[in-house]
């Protein structure tokens, strides 16, 4: 699909919410049905989730201590007709060492968000066999 771009938003979450829902619902509050973004900063819990091809669902990790958020990355489309934030996170422990994976949820220590709205006909998650809710392949 080819966009334009919308608006451009640069921004801190408030400490203690939970990131995924916090873009989910920023989304929602301004009307961004699709965009990318990316977020620095700190958690001070995470969930983070490995989908498993054979089972069909997500294992997930628990991250009970501070990790430095140092690298997450997004997207933003229409799932259930509502505004769905996909994120992908990097986190980094007091050892510099680095997990990561799909971030199923993050309690904020600190999160500085830059999203990034993309303007045209919006992609749509649909469930699908794998277990996964996904866009149409795009055929060229
Ligand atoms: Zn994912």
């Amino acid at each position: 699909m080819e966009y334009e771009l919308g608006r451009s938003f640069l921004l801190r979450a408030p400490e203690d919410a939970e990131l995924v829902s916090f873009i989910n619902e920023f989304a929602e509050k301004k009307g961004i049905r699709m965009g990318i973004f990316n977020v620095i900063g700190s958690l001070k819990k995470a969930k983070i989730g490995y989908f498993d091809t054979n089972e069909g669902k997500y294992t997930v990790i628990e991250l009970n201590e501070t990790h430095e958020l140092i690298a997450t990355m997004g997207n933003i489309s229409l799932k259930d007709g509502k505004p769905f934030a996909h994120v992908h996170a990097v986190l980094g422990d007091e050892k510099g060492n680095a997990k990561g994976g799909h971030l199923v949820e993050g309690v904020i220590f600190v999160a500085e968000i830059f999203i990034q709205e993309l303007i045209g006909e919006p992609l749509e998650r649909k469930p699908q066999e794998s277990g996964l809710a996904l866009w149409d392949e795009e055929r060229t």
